[in-house]
């Protein structure tokens, strides 16, 4: 991830109406920065040192925009709503997920062929594969 994954959403977020603020740029950046999934806690904590009076509520409302927008993927961690940026990489992947931090690796690897000999004449729209587990630092 790098400054071009938050300019491209930073787009994408302009074509659909949505307005720039120094806010949205800022949770973005942060999220593209971190790369990987990040409570609203987390992000508040990190958002009050630029915009101290920023509440839980724009908070979530800006991530649910992103979201609608598919700037974000959401999952529950450990009992909580985290969200990462994006991948904007044009190779098909999946991820590996840690359940403490929250942080990814990719994984070059799709099972969906395996998958498509066992479903027979079905019509598939769409996949989702996630592993989780501990990463190596979280493990020591
Ligand atoms: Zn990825
Ligand atoms: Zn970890
Ligand atoms: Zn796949």
């Amino acid at each position: 991830m790098d400054i071009s994954a938050v300019s491209i959403a930073l787009d994408i977020m302009k074509q659909n109406g949505l307005k720039y603020t120094k806010k949205r740029e800022e949770i973005l950046d942060y999220l593209s920065k971190e790369n990987r999934y990040l409570s609203a806690k987390e992000l508040q904590i990190h958002l009050k040192k630029d915009f101290p009076g920023i509440s839980f509520d724009t908070i979530y409302r800006n991530l649910n925009d992103f979201e609608r927008l598919e700037l974000l993927e959401k999952i529950e961690l450990d009992g909580e709503m985290r969200y990462r940026i994006s991948c904007r990489s044009n190779h098909h992947h999946h991820h590996f997920i840690c359940n403490l931090c929250g942080k990814t690796r990719e994984i070059d690897y799709c099972p969906m062929e395996e998958i498509y000999q066992q479903l027979g004449q079905v019509e598939v729209e769409g996949h989702r594969f996630e592993i989780f587990g501990k990463c190596e630092s979280c493990i020591s």
